[in-house]
């Protein structure tokens, strides 16, 4: 399972600034357990865009948005309404969000940051990856991953090794992630977007803290010698 939080409330209309009308889309799988997307977390959420004065075209929750071999068919019966909306604002987890945002040609906004527990987080039905960063930037890039779709995990930009056929200088069999962003925010309008400095990311959210890992993690005697 991949656990998420809700943004607050400021991050969540910042992410929609440009945006004056908002179709919202949930995830009745993990987002439901975490009680931040699932069907009945829809209402809160609709509340505020509309006390926001964001018009609400529409709303819905699926099974697994992470599941991109069926998000097209779940989404069909609603595409007048996505397509009424500046944006499509998903309340689930990184993966979920960028497989909408791969399926329907719309901006995808995230209402939800996926924060890491530590463990395993189960299987993923897609090829999107999420590193659990704590701290979701995908309103802000096109609904693709700076930091697992670009090998330096950029967050404003190029690295300048991109080759002139979009290719990532790692590895030149992978697609740069920022070409990929650029592409994507090319295609939906919203190239302005690359000019808005995003600030470092908080490593510290990335992973538990050795500190919690051996004092909540380890029992005192089970401890490994020499461990704190
Ligand atoms: S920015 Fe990437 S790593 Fe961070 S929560 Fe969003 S999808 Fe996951
Ligand atoms: S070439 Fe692109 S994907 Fe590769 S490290 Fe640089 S910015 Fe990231």
């Amino acid at each position: 399972m991949l656990v998420t939080e809700l943004k607050p409330q400021d991050e969540i209309l910042e992410g929609l600034a440009d945006d004056s009308s908002v179709f919202l889309l949930g995830c009745d799988g993990c987002a439901s357990a975490c009680e931040t997307g699932g069907a009945e977390n829809l209402p809160a959420l609709a509340e505020m865009l509309q006390q926001a004065g964001k018009e609400l075209t529409g709303q819905t929750a699926v099974d697994y948005l992470c599941n991109k071999s069926l998000i097209r068919s779940y989404l069909r019966p609603y595409e007048a309404q996505i397509m009424d909306a500046d944006s499509v604002l998903v309340a689930t987890c990184g993966v979920g969000v960028q497989c909408v945002a791969d399926s329907v040609l719309k901006r995808v906004r995230t209402a939800c940051n996926t924060v890491n527990m530590g463990g395993v987080s189960g299987v993923q039905m897609s090829g999107e990856r999420c590193a659990e960063c704590g701290d979701c930037l995908l309103s802000q890039t096109g609904g693709i991953c700076p930091i697992t779709a670009c090998s330096k995990s950029m967050v404003n930009g190029p690295c300048g090794g991109t080759s002139s056929d979009g290719k990532c200088e790692v590895d030149n069999k992978r697609d740069c992630g920022w070409y990929r962003i650029y592409q994507r925010l090319k295609e939906l309008d919203a190239l302005d977007q690359m000019k808005v400095i995003i600030p470092p990311k908080r490593h510290g959210l990335f992973l538990p803290t050795y500190e919690t890992m051996t004092g909540e993690f380890w029992a005192v005697e089970g401890r490994p010698e020499g461990e704190a």
